[in-house]
């Protein structure tokens, strides 16, 4: 049988990594962070020759970006060809480009069928998939489709919680400017029909898992 998916979008800061994590451990599921996949193309066209910004439209990156991901929620890494990037890909300037590359039809369109395919060939009951338009574009028949939220302050908050005040500060300015970027290609603060809302503004980390674990178990009885 094809894996489930659980479908969880939501803004930078919004926890939805971090609850989606958790959340799959307690389910034994696989935990897939779709947004990496942007992020190691945006890596590759900063660092590989014939992937910079305007090749990218019309490249066959389903044979020319070798991507892989780890989906267990508990030995998380991310590799091109064989090396790892995990934490490269965190680095602010790809933080700071990646929005220019999700912007591209075509990448969007690849990052779809990969991450079907990356599903598809789990070996899982389920896989709790997270990112920007999950529940709108590349799952929209999931039986579990959920946005997180949190106000503006909450999430800037909760990003920059272990940086110093200027560290915060330059973060701060760094999320929502990619959220205000982001925003122009996929609406991820309004839930789609169907889709639903958790506010997790005024719950900590376990009552926000606690949230999304009750509208699994509701969307998969
Ligand atoms: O989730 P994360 O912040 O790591 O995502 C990095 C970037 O990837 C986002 O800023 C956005 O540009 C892009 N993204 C996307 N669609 C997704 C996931 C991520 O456009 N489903």
């Amino acid at each position: 049988m094809a894996p489930v998916i659980i479908a969880i979008d939501g803004p930078a800061g919004s926890g939805k990594s971090s609850v989606s994590k958790q959340a799959a451990r307690e389910k034994n599921f696989g935990y897939l962070d779709t947004g990496a996949a942007y992020r190691a193309l945006a890596w590759a066209s900063l660092n590989l020759e014939g992937f910079g910004l305007d090749e990218l439209d019309s490249k066959d990156l389903n044979r020319e970006f070798d991507y892989s991901i780890s989906i267990d929620p508990d030995n998380y890494w991310v590799k091109v060809g064989s090396k790892d990037i995990t934490e490269a890909i965190r680095e602010q300037e790809v933080a700071e480009f990646v929005s220019q590359v999700a912007r591209i039809p075509a990448v969007r369109t690849f990052m779809k069928s990969l991450t079907h395919k990356i599903v598809a060939e789990s070996g899982l009951p389920g896989v709790i998939v997270e990112g920007r338009d999950i529940t709108t574009v590349v799952a929209p028949d999931a039986p579990v489709r959920i946005l997180l939220t949190a106000s503006e302050a909450v999430r800037l908050k909760r990003r920059s919680a272990e940086l110093s005040k200027s560290a915060a500060a330059s973060v701060a300015r760094q999320v929502t400017e990619r959220d205000a970027s982001d925003s122009k290609v996929v609406d991820f603060m309004t839930p789609a029909p169907g889709v639903q809302l958790v506010d997790t503004s005024d719950l900590n980390f376990n009552q926000s898992v606690s949230a999304v674990l009750a509208l699994i178990e509701q969307g998969l009885s």
